[in-house]
């Protein structure tokens, strides 16, 4: 690859998962990074992720090749980190209604069109891997993903963050200037030029002002998770039914999620206390026989999706010096974006697998 040119100076706003993936990959190839963040640790989606690493949830090609490229990106993560921050276990997407098994033969159907590997297996495969749950209702069908896996977010982040510094402070706004840089205005009062500008804050990326520049806005529902103590291992691999998914998250713990109770938290149904309550006890119906499970963590956060769901990564025609970082299966993306992306600044270079997810399809009239 040819370096034309290396900025001087970067500066990344946001420092989740996707934003110290960029300025990691930045700070390798020869550019001056400082990384900027609002909020203390632990108010942002990656910690409140359920962090499955998978393409097996994409069916449509470009966002299914992209999340496929993700997967295998996490490989090198594993060389470097180990186990601790990315287990390849496999997924079971457990089918039991009608609805569900549409999404899993499609889910299959397309995970094998496109050779990343996916099955439907019998119940009784299924209860040979993991023999300690018990479902309330019949499985319709098992599909079994054996790419997929979990990571640990915070363990990724922190890694990519290794040897930089974050100042913590709020972007208000990004401007370019006459003189070829970017000023970047503070909630504090304070600017700072910079020669290049990404913004990776997650549900924060529309609500920093670009004068001269508009965009469609994207959503940010909340979602949770609950870490729990088990006096075993219940699981040994991911496992998604319609109403709880599970997967391992370390020597006898486990993390649960579940869509629908998210929803229950974002249309204020439920407290995170209420909602966790009901996490634990589906997660107590479904492992009847091994002990008390005991929640440890509970973690809330946004769930930031650009508006067509896709992510959004890259320079905008509209705003110079200015590149936009978000997506909303972010844990499984971020080690690929953030290195797409670090090139795509340094020499100048788009690569093709990031040509359907530019932020300009989102520009609006002013
Ligand atoms: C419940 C749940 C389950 C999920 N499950 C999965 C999954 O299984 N697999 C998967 O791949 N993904 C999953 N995701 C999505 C994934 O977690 C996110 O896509 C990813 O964490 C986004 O990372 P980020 O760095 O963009 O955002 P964040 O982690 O939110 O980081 C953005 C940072 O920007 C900072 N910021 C905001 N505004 C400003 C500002 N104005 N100035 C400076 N800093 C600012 C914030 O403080 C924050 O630290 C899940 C998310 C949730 C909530």
């Amino acid at each position: 690859m040819t370096i034309t040119s290396v900025p001087e100076h970067i500066t990344v706003l946001g420092a989740g998962i996707l934003g110290a993936a960029a300025a990691h990959h930045l700070s390798r190839r020869g550019a001056r990074v400082t990384v900027v963040d609002a909020q203390a640790p632990g108010y942002r989606s990656t910690t409140a992720s359920f962090a499955c690493v998978n393409g097996s949830a994409k069916i449509e090609p470009a966002l299914a090749a992209l999340n496929d490229r993700g997967v295998a990106e996490y490989h090198d993560i594993s060389a470097a980190l180990g186990d601790a921050a990315v287990r390849f276990t496999g997924q079971h997407f457990v089918a039991t209604d009608p609805d569900s098994l549409r999404v899993a033969e499609q889910r299959v159907n397309a995970a094998r069109a496109r050779g990343y590997g996916g099955e439907l297996v019998s119940g009784a495969a299924f209860r040979e891997r993991e023999p300690r749950l018990r479902l309330d209702t019949a499985a319709f069908a098992v599909a079994w993903f054996h790419a997929d896996g979990w990571a640990d977010p915070d363990a990724i982040r922190r890694h990519f963050l290794t040897g930089l510094q974050v100042q913590r402070r709020r972007a208000t706004s990004i401007t370019p200037t006459t003189s070829g840089r970017v000023r970047i205005d503070f909630d504090d009062g304070d600017s700072v030029d910079t020669d290049r500008v990404v913004n990776a804050t997650g549900a924060g990326v529309a609500d920093i002002r670009i004068p001269a520049a508009r965009a469609a806005r994207g959503t940010a529902s909340s979602g949770f998770v609950v870490s729990v103590d088990t006096p075993v291992d219940l699981v040994s691999t991911v496992i998604r039914t319609p109403r709880l998914g599970i997967r391992p998250d370390g020597p006898n713990r486990a993390l649960l999620h579940s869509h629908d109770v998210d929803g229950m938290i974002t249309r204020g149904e439920a407290t995170t206390h209420t909602a966790a309550d009901v996490l634990v006890d589906r997660a107590r119906r479904m492992f009847p026989d091994t002990g008390d499970i005991e929640i440890r963590r509970i973690a809330v956060g946004p769930r930031p999706t650009p508006p067509d769901g896709a992510p959004s990564v890259g320079a905008r025609a509209d705003v110079a010096r200015y590149y936009e970082l978000s997506a909303h299966s972010g844990v499984t993306l971020a080690p690929l974006l953030g290195r797409l992306l670090a090139e795509e600044i340094v020499t100048g270079t788009t690569d093709p697998l990031l040509a359907p997810f530019r932020p300009d399809r989102f520009r609006e009239a002013l």
